[in-house]
């Protein structure tokens, strides 16, 4: 007799696969030096979500670090699995949802989403730091400064940021409490692959994910690429 990889969940009446995480299931951070594990992670909520990209679950996970609700949609069965494709996606109200042209990311996030949707299986981390980290209004602050002629690194850096204060701690240990044995990443940012593996996740290749640049956006990608350590192929 095979298992049907789905409960029913009771409280959504949706499908969701067995093998998540349940509501309360907590992560903590591998201990530090002396012995304290600081950060953890826990499943919040779960529900069947169906997309226009394909039917994900959905778990929103609290942490006692950012205070922030970070997302996972999962797509099939992944505990237990090997290479399982991820995508690790930053939020961004002005392009996710706004579709500004300014940067790249509705157009990354559509792919990942498609290609997740066409696979067995898959994982998207939606995590919320927003503007690498410094927030919705600092990073349109950025935004005039570019328009007075400064790069994205030092509109930042005016601004009294560094480049890039994204930390994949809680994505690691929400990774880790999906279970995949290793994944497969779709980034073109190296320092998402050190964020996870130093908390354990095995990463086994890096998937480019390619956009092509638009006219509003070249200056932004050749500027992550040159200067924040993107492999972006450029014209
Ligand atoms: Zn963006």
């Amino acid at each position: 007799m095979t298992t049907l990889p789905f409960d029913i969940d009771p409280e959504s009446r949706w499908l969701v696969p067995a093998s998540l995480p349940d509501v309360g299931a907590r992560l903590y951070e591998p201990a530090g030096d002396d012995g304290v594990s600081r950060v953890f992670a826990e499943v919040y909520a779960r529900a069947f979500l169906p997309t226009q990209h394909g039917e994900f679950a959905i778990l929103v996970f609290r942490n006692n670090q950012d205070e922030q609700e970070h997302v996972a949609l999962v797509r099939g069965e992944v505990r237990g699995h090997e290479r399982v494709p991820m995508r690790v996606h930053s939020e961004c109200l002005t392009g996710d949802v706004l579709g500004s042209l300014r940067c790249d990311c509705r157009a990354q996030l559509d792919l990942a989403l498609e290609t997740l949707g066409q696979s067995e299986r898959g994982i998207l981390l939606y995590m919320r730091q927003e503007g690498r980290g410094i927030g919705l209004g600092n990073k349109i602050r950025a935004y005039a400064l570019q328009e007075q002629g400064y790069d994205t690194v030092d509109a930042n850096r005016h601004l009294g940021f560094d480049d890039d204060l994204r930390d994949y701690t809680v994505a690691g240990l929400m990774v880790r409490a999906l279970g995949p044995t290793s994944v497969e990443m779709f980034t073109n940012n190296p320092r998402k692959i050190f964020g996870l593996k130093r908390l354990g996740v095995a990463v086994e290749a890096r998937l480019p994910l390619v956009t092509p640049p638009t006219p509003e956006n070249e200056r932004y990608l050749l500027t992550k690429a040159r200067r924040s350590g993107h492999i972006i192929p450029l014209p």
